[in-house]
């Protein structure tokens, strides 16, 4: 007898490929921008690689295309709305379509609130918060048109447990959760969802900056200085890994997820529970 189950009643196990959709990811250069290119196009998408450091996304490109994949590049600054239109537009142009769009770029700016300059506010807000929003608006518009779409925003477990030292960048991230639940309702009915994955703490070039050293090494003392306590408080007893992340994003972009919109989705190991 096999071992093996032919059981799918609903359809599930192909719910969350991606066959032929066309998915744009802001921020794929690096960290979960990257892992979530590459789940993408591992679930069958055509995904256009957009970050601000073109070589980056070239080389997310070339290891989706290496892996029989099918990716492309756009050099796009997010904070900047006709890049991110002509963006939009660009790819439905090209490939008839715009199925999916990640909008996972993001900087951070750390320190005391009352010490933040009005430059440094400007600068991540320009990228968290407006870059979101310009790429919202430009998708919606394609997707509207279209009838279908998924729009999917990276928030942060700092939205939902604040930690000193972050307050402009925690700012950005409650105010993506609450452009994802605007965007939701106003674009439900033309059959286009939007919704956000908040992670909790990922290793990646954003968090390395406390112990990856401006040579390129590690300062492995300090690395176990940062993870280490995460660890311990997280209930599940560790921080997250980019592929965490790049799951829910697969899951909100794709048809699993079909009845899902305006939500947030916590990969974060337990710290926030909301
Ligand atoms: P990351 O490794 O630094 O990746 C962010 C990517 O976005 C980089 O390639 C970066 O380019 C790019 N980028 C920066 N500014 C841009 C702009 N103006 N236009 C286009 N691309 C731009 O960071 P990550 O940790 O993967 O973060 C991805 C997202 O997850 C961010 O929104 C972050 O806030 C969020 N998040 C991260 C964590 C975490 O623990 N890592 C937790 C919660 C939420 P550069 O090479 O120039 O930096």
């Amino acid at each position: 007898m096999s071992t093996e189950s032919t059981v799918d009643a609903f359809g599930l196990a192909g719910a969350f490929r991606v066959d032929g959709r066309v998915a744009v990811v802001t921020g794929a250069g690096s960290g979960i921008g990257r892992a979530s290119a590459e789940a993408l196009a591992g679930a069958g998408a055509h995904v256009v690689c957009a970050d601000v450091v073109a070589s980056s996304a070239e080389a997310t490109a070339e290891g989706i295309t290496a892996a029989g994949g099918s990716a492309e590049v756009v050099g796009l600054d997010v904070a900047d709305r006709h890049a991110v239109e002509r963006t939009a537009a660009g790819t439905v142009e090209r490939h008839g379509s715009l199925d999916i769009w990640c909008n996972i770029a993001g900087i951070m700016v750390e320190g005391p609130m009352v010490d933040t300059a009005e430059e440094d506010l400007d600068r991540i807000l320009a990228v968290n918060l407006k870059g979101v929003y310009f790429g919202c608006q430009s998708a919606a518009r394609a997707m509207v048109a279209q009838g279908r779409g998924s729009i999917v925003n990276a928030s942060s477990a700092a939205a939902d447990a604040p930690s000193p030292g972050i307050s402009a960048y925690a700012a950005c991230k409650a105010a993506v959760v609450q452009m994802t639940r605007s965007l939701a309702v106003e674009v439900g009915r033309a059959g286009v969802r939007a919704n956000a994955v908040a992670p909790g703490f990922v290793l990646t070039g954003m968090t390395g900056r406390y112990f990856v050293r401006p040579d390129g090494t590690v300062d492995e003392a300090m690395r176990d200085a940062v993870v280490e306590p995460l660890r311990r408080h997280a209930p599940l007893r560790r921080i997250g890994e980019v592929e965490d992340i790049a799951a829910a994003v697969l899951y909100l972009a794709s048809d699993a997820s079909s009845f899902v919109t305006g939500q947030v989705i916590r990969p974060n190991g337990g710290v926030a529970m909301v």
